[in-house]
């Protein structure tokens, strides 16, 4: 068998969704699995539709979750180029070879008449076929007017390797435009040329082109060229699993993803779990177990509903398994602006206290501020505390001041902490809910943090007690 050659095909409109990337991820493992080659087509007809800076931001996405295509607009190869705007001399040279079968021909009508055989349809409720207004007379295409394919009307049945056996009565297939007034062909007929000229085997693209397949078996029929094989992956549903996942149902863009500190591993791992498994019950996947694990005939059906939870499940996954020093790097460019006062070590031991709790690394100046600057006293943390609300401002001095005297007493090691944290529920016979929410608040300010003696410890006394003291001069005030 020849060498598997797979394509991710974008058109440059400015957004690059969780939908459109998996099919990259999807295309990229096959090729990988079977030692062959995948490449970046940009398809960028449709100038209309086309949002500046969108290829720099499709290559940036593939390259931010580690895609690496093998040819592309920036890798070229004997395949090139990858733009379908530099390529028009080959569309032409195909669509003379059309002309000359007599199987392509100039559109004669304007849009209004185009528009009213399309109404005229409607009001006869039948779906409009543009070949049945095919002009009996063909002209000869000056290029002013749109090239289109004259179709050989026929059923198809054709098979795909996710969807099985599929199948269209002729009522699929119409006189498709080939190449517009503008001189750009479409992507019905610029992707059928590119795929044969860049030798691809495999077509994976997003589910709504399966309607439109028994017109690209036409075209191959008409051009005798073989058709590559259709591989479709299940649409990406949104979470209430009944429509396609859109941004409506907040689906980011995926750098947003990975600003978000999202690690890139973890978004491959999700994404790929979407449609996709690998017959047994593991979850999470290094990128190499996706390569080595692979199969189209393990693609499902049915849509995979997209679920940011549980992305937001594996990310935290993904982080608890770094090592420290890994997580360190990866969180280099997360920390609040007051950390960079504070040396590498301080940090990780940060991270220490705070990897356990993290999802995302966006997560990270909310959760650890307060190692690194005094916040300002917060009262609401203590009055939408259901038990310390019940306490009155003399109550809660007087044990914050026990408190204070205790752990005047500390060496502020965790030991020692532990050990007076535990003394201080015998002698004020408080519970740890009462007792350790109120230490809590009065040395953090925040509404959650991690384990306290750790954090009391890595905070030191000096902090410490000078954050107990302002809360008690709050008070007192
Ligand atoms: N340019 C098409 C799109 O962005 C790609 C379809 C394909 O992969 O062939 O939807």
């Amino acid at each position: 068998m020849n060498k598997v050659r797979t394509r991710f095909a974008p058109s440059p409109t400015g957004y690059m969704h969780v939908g459109s990337i998996r099919t990259a991820l999807f295309a990229w493992l096959y090729a990988k699995h079977t030692g062959g080659d995948f490449l970046l087509r940009i398809e960028d007809t449709d100038k209309k539709r086309e949002v500046e800076g969108s290829i720099e931001h499709i290559i940036k996405c593939l390259h931010s979750l580690g895609i690496e295509y093998d040819e592309g607009p920036d890798k070229p190869s004997q395949f090139g180029p990858f733009r379908q705007s530099e390529r028009l001399a080959i569309y032409q040279k195909w669509a003379d070879k059309l002309i000359q079968s007599g199987r392509a021909y100039p559109d004669p009508y304007n849009p209004n008449e185009l528009e009213s055989f399309r109404a005229q349809a409607i009001a006869e409720h039948k779906p409009f076929l543009y070949r049945n207004h095919r002009p009996e007379t063909l002209d000869k295409w000056d290029k002013t007017r749109p090239l289109r394919f004259k179709s050989d009307p026929k059923a198809y049945h054709w098979h795909d390797e996710v969807m099985g056996e599929l199948s269209a009565g002729q009522e699929a297939i119409d006189d498709f435009v080939l190449i517009k007034s503008d001189g750009f062909p479409t992507y019905n007929f610029a992707h059928i040329v590119d795929d044969y000229e860049m030798q691809i085997t495999h077509i994976m693209r997003g589910h709504e082109f399966i309607a439109s397949v028994p017109n690209y078996l036409n075209l191959y029929e008409a051009l005798n060229i073989n058709q590559p094989i259709f591989a479709t992956p299940p649409p990406v549903m949104g979470p209430s699993g009944n429509k396609k996942l859109s941004k409506r149902d907040g689906a980011k863009d995926i750098l947003e993803y990975i600003d978000e500190g999202y690690l890139t591993e973890a978004l491959i791992n999700y994404i790929a779990s979407l449609g996709w498994n690998d017959g047994s019950t593991q979850e999470i996947y290094t990128t190499d177990e996706l390569i080595k694990n692979f199969a189209l005939d393990r693609l499902q059906r049915s849509g995979a509903r997209f679920d940011e939870r549980r992305l937001i499940w594996m990310n935290g996954n993904y982080i608890r398994n770094l090592t420290i020093d890994e997580l360190a790097a990866k969180a280099k460019d997360f920390w609040p602006a007051e950390a960079s006062a504070y040396d590498d070590e301080y940090k990780k031991n940060v991270l220490k206290l705070v990897q356990e709790r993290l999802k995302h690394l966006s997560e990270l100046p909310a959760l650890s501020n307060f190692f690194f600057i005094d916040l300002p006293i917060d009262h609401e943390l203590i009055s939408s505390n259901k038990k310390l609300s019940s306490y009155s401002k003399q109550q809660l001095e007087e044990l914050l001041k026990t408190v204070n005297q205790e752990l005047a007493t500390s060496n502020f090691t965790v030991e020692d902490l532990t050990d007076k944290l535990n003394h201080l529920l015998t002698i004020t016979d408080q519970s740890p809910a009462i007792l350790f929410s109120l230490i809590r608040i009065a040395t953090t300010q925040a509404p959650a943090s991690p384990p306290l003696a750790e954090s009391m410890a890595l905070l030191g006394k000096e902090h410490v007690m000078s954050r107990i003291n302002a809360q008690l001069k709050d008070w007192s005030s």
